[in-house]
C-alpha cells in the first residue's frame, strides 16, 4: 500500500485514533481522510486543469498537514514554506514555484487562501475528490526548497514513488520492536525541512500519532520539557543539535519520558559525546544514526549507536545503505575508490529526486545515471567527503564544497554571501564557519566596502538587521567584520583559511 492508500485504510479501520496532535488542537485518522479529501475536491475545482505545485505557508498548524495531503490528493505537489524565511525569499520560492495555488495560514499574503478561508471550506463543502485524481509513480509529491549558491534557493522534487521507497524502510528503522504499529512520533523540525518527512509520513505510515511541537515551545523550557512529557513520544526524531539542547535541562530523561523507545537523528554530525550523554539519560531507548541529503529522500543509511561503536569509532559512521539504495565514492577524477579510500559520497536508487524543479541546469549538474550493478539507476551528486569501509558501511567526513549544517540548518556559504552584497555598500563579503568537535558552532562574514566603522559592534549589529530582509535568521552571520581588503592566497583567491584561522 502505498502512503495515501494506508491513510485511508487507517480512517476506515482505526478512524477514532489521533493522527496528528499541536498544543489543544488534533486529527484523528477519519478527519484527516475527510477534511484533506473535501479541500482535494476545492483544489481540483479551482485549479482545473492546471497542475502546478500548491505552496503551504504557515508554522506546525494542524491544517498545513490537511493541506499537504489535500494538494497531493487532487494530483498536485506540495512546497511547504515556514515562518523562519524573510518575506523576500519567500516571494523568489513563489516565483520559482508559480503555484496553481497558496495556502497563507499566517495571513501574510493578498490572495492567498488565509486560515479563516480554509476552515470555511473545510465546514462547508462536503463534496470529496475524485481517487484517480491523487499525485502517483513518478509524479511530483512534494517540492521542498533548500539554500543554493546561486543566492537563491533550489526546490528538491520528491515523487510518489521516491516517498514510498523510503516508507518501505523507514517505518522499520529503529523500531526494531515486534510492534511497529500505532507510536507517537516527535516532530521537531519545521515542515519546510526534510527532517520532518522522517516524522510525519513514518509516523502516519505506521498508524501512529504525531506530536508537533512549534517553535516558541522549543525557545523555552518552561514550555518545552512540559510539551515533551505530554507527547508521550515513543520515537524521537531530530537533528542531534535539538537533542543537546534539551539536555542543558536536567530534567530531561527518561523520568520524563518514559515511553521514548528510540531517537532517530540526521542532518548533522551525531558527536560520540551527545551519543553518550542520551544513553546515560535514556538507559533503554535505541539510539540511531541515519544520513542523507534532500535530493534522496531525507535519509539511506542506518546505524545503530551502541557504547561498543562508540568506543572503537570517532566520529561515529553514519552507517549502512537502505534497500534500493547504492552507495559509491568516487575520486576527483570520477573513477570509483576503493574500500576505507575518501572521495564524493554518491548516493543511487529508488529514493534519488528527480531533479530541481524548473532547473534542468542544476539538475543537470547534480544528477546522472549510474551503471553500478550493471543496471541504470539515477544518482546524484551529495558533494559529501566520506569512505566506505570493508563491511559496506559509510563514514562521513564533511563536505568538498562550502555548504555547511549549522544547527541542523543547511546552508550554503556562497548563498549568504550572494545576499549579503545586495546591501549597497558591501563591495565583497566572505563568511567562514566557526569549528569545535566537528561541528560548525557559528558563522563570521568579513566583508569590505564602504567607511570605516567607528565601532565594531555596532557595524556588525546594523548589518545584521538588515540582512534579515534578505535571509533567514539562522543564514545571518554571528559577527560581520569590516575589512580594509580581504587576504588573497597565491592563485590570485580570497585565503578562506587564513580568514578560518582569524574566528578560531
Ligand atoms: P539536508 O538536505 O538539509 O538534509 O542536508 C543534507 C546534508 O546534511 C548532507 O549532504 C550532509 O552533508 C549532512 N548530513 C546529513 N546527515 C548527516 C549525518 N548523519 N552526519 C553528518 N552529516 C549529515
Amino acid at each position: 500500500m502505498n502512503i495515501l492508500e494506508k491513510l485511508y485504510f487507517y480512517a476506515q479501520n482505526q478512524g477514532q485514533n489521533l493522527a496528528i496532535r499541536s498544543g489543544d488542537s488534533c486529527l484523528t485518522y477519519q478527519e484527516l481522510d475527510l477534511y484533506s479529501g473535501r479541500l482535494a475536491n476545492f483544489i481540483q475545482r479551482s485549479c482545473g486543469t492546471d497542475k502546478s505545485p500548491v505552496v503551504v505557508y504557515g508554522h506546525k498548524q494542524i491544517e498545513m498537514i490537511l493541506c499537504f495531503l489535500a494538494a497531493v490528493k487532487s494530483g498536485r505537489p506540495y512546497c511547504p514554506l515556514d515562518i523562519s524565511m524573510p518575506d523576500s525569499r519567500i516571494s523568489d520560492i513563489i516565483d520559482a514555484a508559480s503555484p496553481s495555488m497558496i495556502f497563507d495560514l499566517e495571513q501574510k499574503r493578498d490572495g492567498a487562501i488565509s486560515l479563516k478561508q480554509l476552515r470555511d471550506i473545510l465546514e462547508n463543502n462536503e463534496e470529496m475528490v475524485d481517487p484517480a485524481c491523487q499525485v502517483k509513480g513518478d509524479e511530483t509529491f512534494y517540492i521542498i526548497f533548500t539554500s543554493g549558491s546561486t543566492g537563491t534557493p533550489k526546490g528538491v522534487q520528491i515523487t510518489a514513488n521516491n516517498l514510498n521507497h523510503y516508507l518501505e524502510w523507514s517505518v522499520d528503522l529503529g523500531t526494531r520492536r515486534a510492534d511497529k504499529q500505532g507510536k507517537s512520533f516527535l516532530n521537531q523540525a519545521p515542515f519546510s525541512f526534510d527532517l520532518s518527512v522522517m516524522d510525519l509520513y513514518t509516523c502516519l505510515a505506521s498508524g501512529g500519532a504525531l506530536y508537533l511541537l512549534d517553535k516558541e515551545t522549543q525557545m523555552d523550557f518552561k514550555k518545552l520539557i512540559p510539551a515533551l512529557a505530554q507527547s508521550g513520544a515513543a520515537v524521537w526524531v531530530s537533528t542531534p543539535s535539538f537533542a543537546d539542547m534539551c539536555m542543558a535541562d536536567k530534567k530531561f530523561s527518561a523520568d520524563l519520558m518514559p515511553d521514548l523507545e528510540t531517537f532517530l537523528f540526521c542532518g548533522e554530525t551525531l558527536t560520540n559525546d551527545t551519543a553518550l550523554k542520551l544513553m546515560e539519560r535514556f538507559p533503554k531507548a535505541v539510539i540511531m544514526n541515519t544520513y542523507g541529503p534532500t535530493e534522496s529522500t531525507v535519509a539511506v543509511t542506518e546505524i545503530q549507536v551502541t557504547r561498543q561503536l562508540a568506543a572503537k569509532n570517532r566520529p561515529l559512521p553514519v552507517g549502512k545503505a537502505k534497500p534500493g539504495t547504492l552507495l559509491e565514492i568516487h575520486r576527483e577524477d570520477g573513477s570509483l575508490a576503493q574500500a576505507g579510500e575518501s572521495g564524493e559520497i554518491i548516493i543511487a536508487g529508488d529514493t534519488v529526486s528527480a531533479g530541481y524543479f524548473g532547473r534542468p541546469d542544476l539538475t543537470g549538474k547534480a544528477f546522472f545515471t549510474s551503471m553500478k550493478g550493471g543496471q541504470p539507476h539515477r544518482a546524484y551528486r551529495t558533494g559529501d567527503k566520506g569512505y566506505l569501509d570493508e563491511a559496506g558501511t559509510l563514514h562521513y567526513e564533511g563536505r568538498i564544497d562550502l555548504q555547511v549544517k549549522l544547527n541542523g540548518y543547511r546552508i550554503e556559504i556562497e548563498d549568504i554571501e550572494k545576499n549579503m552584497i545586495r546591501l549597497e555598500e558591501i563591495v565583497h563579503a566572505v563568511v567562514v564557519p566557526n569549528m569545535k568537535d566537528g561541528k560548525v558552532k557559528s558563522l563570521t562574514a568579513f566583508v569590505t566596502g564602504g567607511d570605516r566603522p567607528d565601532s565594531g559592534f555596532r557595524y556588525s549589529k546594523a548589518v545584521k538587521d538588515r540582512l534579515k530582509a534578505f535571509l533567514p535568521a539562522y543564514m545571518i552571520p554571528k559577527k560581520i567584520v569590516h575589512m580594509e581588503s580581504l587576504p588573497m592566497n597565491h592563485n590570485g583567491k580570497v585565503d578562506r583559511k587564513k580568514l578560518g584561522g582569524m574566528v578560531r
